[in-house]
C-alpha cells in the first residue's frame, strides 16, 4: 500500500484562522473527491517556548493512502491549494509549511524523522535544519513566506504516540468568527458530570474552559481519553449557534511528552521542560502582581522556580513550601531562567517551627538581655547566659502528594494528576 503523510503548520494568527481548521477543510475537500484519510488526524503539540507560536505550538498531521501518481497529484494539489488561500498570509508572522513524506510498498518510516519530533518538543530549533532533515529524508516541502512552518509539520509527521488523548473540535460557520460564543453552561457542568474525567478540563471554577477567547473558527473543544467519549461528551454540550462540523484529533495533550527526565539542576537549559527532584531552600516570596518565587537545589545547584498569578489557587500551595521540603517539579525553564511549576509532587516536609524566647521558671516569658547577653525574666529578673531562643514546632498545613496548576493556566502537552493516576505514572 501507498500512504502519503501529509504536515501543515503555522498557517493562522492571533486575528484569525487555526490549522486545524484548515486541515479539516482540506479532509472534507479529499472526502469529496473520494479521498479519505486513515483514522484520525494527529494535532501534535511542540516546544511551548518556541518563540513564533501564535497560541499553543500546535501542529497537524495525517495519512492518506493513494493508487497511483495521479491520484498522488491531485490530493496534493487540493492541500497546497487550501493552505495557499486559507492561510492569514497577510500576518508577518505567518509562515505557513506543508510537507509530503511517501511511503510506498509498506516500508517504515525513517527514524531521523521520530527523533526530530522530541527534537521539536524538546529544543529550539532552526528553519534551515528543518529543510535539510527534509531534504535528507524524502520529503517535499512547499514553503509559504520564509516556512517557517515546516519545522511543525515534520515534527507532526513524525509523531509517534505512546499516551496519547482525543479533542474533538467544533468548528463555526466564518459569519460567527469574533462574536461571542453561544454554549450552554448548564450543558457543559452535565456533559462534565457525565462524562469526566474521561473527559478533562472542561470547566475552571465557574466558567466553560472548553471554549477559547480568540476569533478563531473553533466553538469549542472536548479533551478525553477516547474518540468515542469525546463524541459522547459533545452530544450532551448544548449551543444557540450554526456550526460548520466538527472533527477529532488524536493528540499528544496532556501526556507530558514534553518533560525531560533529569538528575541534577545544572544540567537544565533554558526553553526546555524537566521533571527535577530537590530541596526547597527557602519560604517562597510574593513579589507585585501576586507571583510566587523560591529556591530549589540540589548537589549540583539552585534553581528559582516560580508560580505566576494565572495559577490562581495553585499559589495557596506553593505558599505553604518551607526550606527542607523534598519536591518534584515538572516545569519549564522561560525567561530570566525562572523555572514555571506545572505541577509539584510533595515528597516530604521539614519540620515547622517558630523562634521564641524561653519561660522563666515563675511562669514568665523571658526578655532579651541584649545582644549576645542571653535572657531576663521581667518579673522576678532571673538571668539566662545562653542565647538560644526555644523552638516552638508549628503544625504544616500543607501535605504530601501531588499539586497541579487550574486548567485557565494549564499547558497543553501537561499531563493532569487524574490521568496520572488513572494510568498509574507518577512516583
Ligand atoms: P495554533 O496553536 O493556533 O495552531 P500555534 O501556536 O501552533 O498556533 P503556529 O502558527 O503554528 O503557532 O506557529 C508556531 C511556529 O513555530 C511554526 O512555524 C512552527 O513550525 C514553529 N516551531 C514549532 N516548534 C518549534 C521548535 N521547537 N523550534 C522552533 N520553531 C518551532
Amino acid at each position: 500500500m501507498n500512504i502519503l503523510y501529509v504536515g501543515i503548520d503555522d498557517t493562522d494568527s492571533p486575528k484569525g484562522m487555526c490549522t486545524t481548521y484548515i486541515t479539516f477543510v482540506i479532509i472534507n475537500k479529499l472526502k469529496s473527491f473520494g479521498f479519505n484519510i486513515m483514522g484520525y488526524p494527529k494535532l501534535i503539540r511542540l516546544n511551548p517556548f518556541a518563540r513564533f507560536k501564535t497560541r499553543g505550538n500546535g501542529a497537524v498531521s495525517f495519512k492518506i493512502p493513494y493508487d497511483n501518481n495521479n491520484d498522488l497529484y491531485k490530493i496534493k494539489k487540493i492541500i497546497i491549494d487550501t493552505v495557499s488561500s486559507d492561510s492569514m498570509m497577510s500576518y508577518e508572522n505567518t509562515n505557513p509549511g506543508v510537507v509530503f513524506y511517501e511511503i510506498t510498498n509498506n516500508k517504515k518510516m525513517d527514524l531521523r524523522l521520530k527523533k526530530f519530533t522530541y527534537k521539536a518538543i524538546y529544543e529550539i530549533l532552526t528553519i534551515k535544519e528543518a529543510k535539510k532533515l527534509a531534504q535528507d529524508v524524502g520529503c517535499e516541502f512547499h514553503q509559504f513566506k520564509n516556512g517557517r512552518g515546516i519545522i511543525g509539520s515534520l515534527a507532526a509527521i513524525g509523531s509517534e504516540l505512546e499516551d496519547k488523548t482525543y479533542e474533538l473540535l467544533v468548528y463555526r460557520v466564518p459569519k460567527n468568527y469574533g462574536t461571542s460564543r453561544k454554549v450552554s453552561y448548564d450543558s457543559v457542568v452535565k456533559m462534565n458530570k457525565i462524562t469526566y474525567p474521561y473527559t478533562f478540563d472542561n470547566l475552571d471554577e465557574n466558567y466553560i474552559a472548553i471554549t477559547p477567547h480568540t476569533p478563531c473558527p473553533v466553538l469549542y473543544g472536548i479533551r478525553g481519553e477516547t474518540p468515542e467519549i469525546v463524541e459522547m461528551a459533545h452530544k450532551l454540550v448544548e449551543f444557540h449557534e450554526d456550526i460548520e462540523g466538527f472533527c477529532i484529533y488524536e493528540t499528544n495533550q496532556h501526556t507530558d511528552m514534553h518533560i525531560q527526565k533529569i538528575n541534577q539542576i545544572k544540567d537544565m537549559v533554558k526553553d526546555a521542560c524537566y521533571k527535577i527532584k530537590g530541596t526547597v531552600d527557602e519560604t517562597p516570596r510574593n513579589i507585585e502582581g501576586g507571583h510566587y518565587f523560591f529556591n530549589l537545589k540540589d548537589n549540583s545547584g539552585i534553581i528559582e522556580c516560580a508560580a505566576y498569578e494565572p495559577t490562581k489557587n495553585f499559589r495557596e500551595t506553593i505558599k505553604l513550601l518551607r526550606k527542607g521540603d523534598i519536591v518534584t517539579i515538572y516545569g519549564g525553564i522561560g525567561a530570566h531562567n525562572t523555572l514555571n511549576i506545572e505541577k509539584i509532587q510533595v515528597c516530604s516536609l521539614a519540620e515547622d517551627y517558630v523562634l521564641n524566647n524561653p519561660i522563666c521558671g515563675c511562669g514568665h516569658r523571658m526578655k532579651s538581655a541584649g545582644k549576645n547577653k542571653g535572657f531576663k525574666c521581667p518579673s522576678c529578673g532571673l538571668k539566662l547566659r545562653n542565647n538560644s531562643k526555644i523552638k516552638i514546632p508549628i503544625e504544616r498545613r500543607l501535605k504530601t502528594g501531588f499539586y497541579e496548576v487550574p486548567p485557565s493556566a494549564r499547558r497543553h502537552l501537561s499531563k493532569q494528576i487524574i490521568r496520572m493516576r488513572n494510568n498509574n505514572v507518577g512516583d
